[in-house]
């Protein structure tokens, strides 16, 4: 399988705008669950930008568990990450969820997202396999490791060979917790494939006070870097507000990651 060590030996390094993923930094991508306003959205970017992460997330299209939540921006909160990322340097990712989001993002953004809930989604998948744009593929809520690979597989059996992993944690029996965090499953997953693996740890816990926690373990775990939302008022969030650091824990976040990166070697 193209996915797998035996067929690349070596760490796949997935570029993703001005930035490299899969080598020997510790990457970190930021920013709100989803793209709410263009003061929203700028505030968070500067924010995550002198703290230290490179690339910025917000969602556009959000896929909620409820019809009723917010739904998203669309094109004009594509159009907010592209002018955040002029002003800041800073690359972009954003979730498509169908052909006409992916066909929309791929005009504005640095990296594709395809989140949990459409990890299974093959014919999504292989449309991602044939855009020229880096893809976020997310662990789905009930997926094995095997059923991951297997659909990093579909979007490099397409055309795409710049696919980044994310461990985002597994639906289990224990609620106290968002999710699961399978953090054996990313020094699992570092062995059985050649692309870079990297963590969620604010999906993962939906907990604010187990951000931190969960990312030094992730660092710890081998993980190429992390997808940590942030928020410049979580208050305040239109989505995930308490699972969201504001710019202060998250900057205190960061600099409690630079020693423990130089510790495991991800300068
Ligand atoms: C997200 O990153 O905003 C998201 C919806 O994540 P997931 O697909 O992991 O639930
Ligand atoms: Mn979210």
């Amino acid at each position: 399988k193209l996915v797998s060590r035996e067929y690349k030996e070596e760490n796949s390094v997935v570029q993703v705008g001005p930035v490299k993923i899969g080598g020997q930094g510790l990457v970190v991508v930021a920013g709100p669950c989803a793209v709410e306003s263009k003061d929203q959205l700028v505030t968070a970017a500067r924010a995550v930008c002198k703290s230290g992460a490179t690339v910025l997330r917000g969602g556009a299209y959000k896929p909620r568990t409820s019809p009723y939540s917010f739904q998203g921006l669309e094109e004009e909160g594509l159009r907010l990450l592209a002018e955040a990322a002029e002003e800041t340097g800073l690359a972009t990712v954003t979730e498509v969820i169908d052909e006409e989001s992916l066909s929309m993002a791929v005009n504005y953004v640095d990296m594709i997202q395809i989140g949990a809930r459409n990890m299974q989604n093959f014919r999504l998948l292989q449309l991602a396999g044939k855009v020229n744009k880096p893809v976020l593929l997310k662990r789905g809520l009930s997926a094995t490791v095997e059923e991951w690979l297997m659909a990093a597989e579909y979007i490099i059996a397409s055309g795409n060979e710049n696919v980044i992993l994310c461990e985002r944690g597994i639906r289990t029996f224990e609620n106290s917790t968002r999710n699961t965090l399978d953090l054996s499953a990313v020094a699992l997953a570092k062995t059985l494939t050649h692309l870079p693996v990297i963590v969620d740890p604010s999906h993962a816990t939906g907990k604010r006070e187990l951000v931190g926690p969960m990312s030094r373990a992730a660092l710890a775990s081998g993980a190429d870097g992390l997808i940590v939302e942030v928020h410049p008022d979580p208050q305040m969030a239109l989505c995930d507000g308490p699972q969201s650091l504001d710019p202060v824990a998250f900057d205190s976040l960061m600099a409690g990651l630079r020693p423990l990166a130089s510790a495991v070697g991800r300068v």
